[in-house]
């Protein structure tokens, strides 16, 4: 009963908000409101052999499972979640997103097919100003899940321009030997999970997996985002 009172008192001075809407959360709200919850836009992966993702990846590098939870377009309220972790700091958010991500895939069983997840690197300037790497955190809460490890194991060695104006081929070109891998020996030919927030055209994913075979030929890569953008 006290611990009762005490949380309506907190909820009363610092209300909790749905991250998607920017309702006020109901105490027995997690931390997406119901309605968004029911409305959310998540992708039905049949099989994550053969999906819109891995095949968008198929042909620039081997990828054994691509998953990701929800498709949003930029003018969309679900596309907010994706500003709450990458531009205002919200860590919390970010670890929340990726534990309940990893209870929505659970009928992919993951966790029996990758050893180790690797989050998609910022540059160190942007890590620098934003304080925090959204997918690092992201990693975590699938870990968390999975009980597997997360490994810094990517770099983003060159800082190149913002792809957010960019089309397809201007991606792949800046992102393509923007990025460094270190694989410790004892690690090698491990299958690994690169964990990201959001893939469009696929250029990071595709950049990072083969900073990863070019020090490591034996690794296995899978790819997991929150989201894909259109
Ligand atoms: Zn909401």
């Amino acid at each position: 009963m006290r611990s009762k009172l005490l949380n309506d008192f907190r909820e009363l001075l610092f209300p909790r908000i749905c991250p998607v809407c920017e309702g006020r959360l109901l105490p027995d709200e997690q931390f997406i409101c119901t309605e968004c919850l029911v409305e959310f836009p998540l992708l039905k992966f049949e099989k994550t052999e053969d999906n819109k993702m891995i095949r968008t990846l198929w042909g620039n590098i081997p990828v054994a499972h691509a998953v990701s939870i929800f498709a949003y377009r930029h003018h969309s309220i679900y596309h907010n979640l994706i500003l709450q972790i990458k531009y205002r700091g919200n860590a919390r958010l970010a670890r929340q997103l990726g534990t309940w991500a990893a209870m929505q895939i659970q009928d992919h069983k993951l966790e029996e097919k990758v050893d180790v997840i690797v989050p998609v690197p910022l540059s160190r300037r942007k890590q620098w100003e934003r304080g925090y790497n959204q997918a690092y955190h992201l990693a975590l809460g699938l870990g968390k899940v999975y009980h597997l490890p997360t490994r810094k194991w990517l770099k983003r060695s060159v800082d190149r321009q913002t792809q957010t104006h960019m089309d397809a081929k201007q991606r792949m070109e800046n992102a393509r030997g923007s990025y460094t891998a270190r694989i410790p020996m004892s690690e090698r030919g491990k299958r690994i999970l690169l964990v990201d927030d959001v893939m469009t055209t696929g250029a990071t994913i595709i950049a990072c997996a083969e900073a990863i075979l070019k020090v490591d030929k034996t690794a296995e890569i899978s790819v997991f985002t929150l989201a894909l953008s259109k």
